[in-house]
This record gives structure tokens, sequence and C-alpha cells, in this order.
């Protein structure tokens, strides 16, 4: 197993080596300049290439299970007050472990996965057994991203007011839950705001060249 990963990966490494010339390494060899900080979860289905197809350079990745602000702030806090990127995206997905986890209870596991865990009691504590099992997954990972916006607007405020971030909370679909595809990333909350039809009026949105997926739950 660990042989044939490994062949695997000095394969594809290769591959990568010859597919980039010298000068494509030489643009960043020294510094980073991303344009996006991304929380996203650390579910191995969600990665930065279903964003952009060179990720390289552009986000700055933070990736804990839940996608959320507080387990690694850090991190979070360097991609926006050192690196300054404009956009903070926070990525949910569809059937996400974390959330799952939360549901159904999660006492067997160790310390560390607990308090990472425990975390997520202000945004689902409360769900309620509307629906079935599926539907309220849905339901809650939308409230952990609404739940992880509202705190990134509440840390970075100032910035938001400046006209200097914005914060961009959407769900990564690779089951087409949410009705617009597979693969599709969708739109949910934009600085706290979560109405659709509010978010379809903002100028950002009313600029763009083609259509985005906007949905609420
Ligand atoms: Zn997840």
């Amino acid at each position: 197993m660990v042989h044939a990963l490994l062949d695997k990966i000095i394969n594809e490494n290769s591959s990568f080596v010859e597919e980039h010339s010298k000068e494509y390494f030489l643009e960043h060899a020294t510094g980073q300049k991303p344009s996006i900080t991304l929380i996203s979860c650390s579910d191995s289905r969600v990665q930065p290439h279903v964003l952009l197809d060179d990720p390289i350079n552009e986000i700055f990745c933070v990736e804990n299970i839940g996608n959320q602000m507080t387990s690694t702030q850090g991190s979070v806090d360097y991609g926006i007050l050192h690196l300054k990127t404009p956009v903070l995206l926070i990525l949910g997905h569809v059937d996400c472990g974390a959330v799952k986890a939360f549901m159904k209870g999660y006492q067997g596991e160790g310390e560390s996965i607990t308090k990472e865990l425990d975390t997520l009691k202000p945004a689902l504590s409360e769900f309620d057994d509307a629906g079935s099992f599926e539907e309220q997954i849905l339901q809650n990972v939308q409230r952990n991203l609404d739940y992880q916006v509202k705190l990134a607007v509440e840390r970075y405020h100032d910035l938001l007011e400046k006209g200097e971030l914005t914060i961009i909370g959407a769900i990564y679909d690779f089951a087409d839950s949410l009705g617009f595809g597979y693969g599709r990333i969708v739109l949910f909350n934009i600085n706290g705001v979560t109405d659709p039809n509010e978010i379809t009026a903002l100028p950002v949105i009313q600029s763009l060249d083609k259509p985005i997926a906007i949905s609420r739950i």
C-alpha cells in the first residue's frame, strides 16, 4: 500500500514538474500573494482545485474538521491580517462528517477530537428533528456555515467596514443535494447576508459575468 502510494506520488509529481516551467515557479519562489483565505473542511473530497484550476499562490488554505474559525484561528488571522487577502471564503460541504458526528454523539472520541467538535455546539446544539437524517445534515451544514461566517464578521468587522475584506460562505455540493449539479459551489452567505434575494441584489453579484448558484435551505 505505502509502496504503491509512493510510486504514485513520484510519478505524478514528475508529471507536475514536467508540465511547469522554471518561470512558473520563480513567480512565487520567494513569497506568496494569495487572493483568498479559505477555511474548508479537512474532508478528502473537498480540495482547493474545485475552486480554481491552479490554486498555487492564490488560495491560503486553512483546513480543519467542520470548516471552523476557532479551531485554527491563528492560521485564519495570518491569511487575513498578515497576507491581507481581500476574500475570506468559508467552504462547507454536503455530507460533512464533523456535522454528522456532532448529531450522532461523539462521547467515544479522544480529547483532541472532542475539543474540535465541541466548538460546533453554539451552531448546532439546538437543531430540530424535522425531516430525514440527510435533510437534517444539510440544514446543519448550513447552520454551521452561517455560524462560522458570523464569527468571521465579528472578528474582522473593521476590515469589512473599510471595504478591505469580503466574507463569503458557500457549500461545495459533490452529491447534487442542492440541485445545481454535481460538484457545484453554491453561495449561501456574504458578509452575514443570507437572504438569496438580498445576496442577488449586492453589487458584487450583479457585476458577475455569469450567474452564480445561490441557495438557502
Ligand atoms: Zn466536513
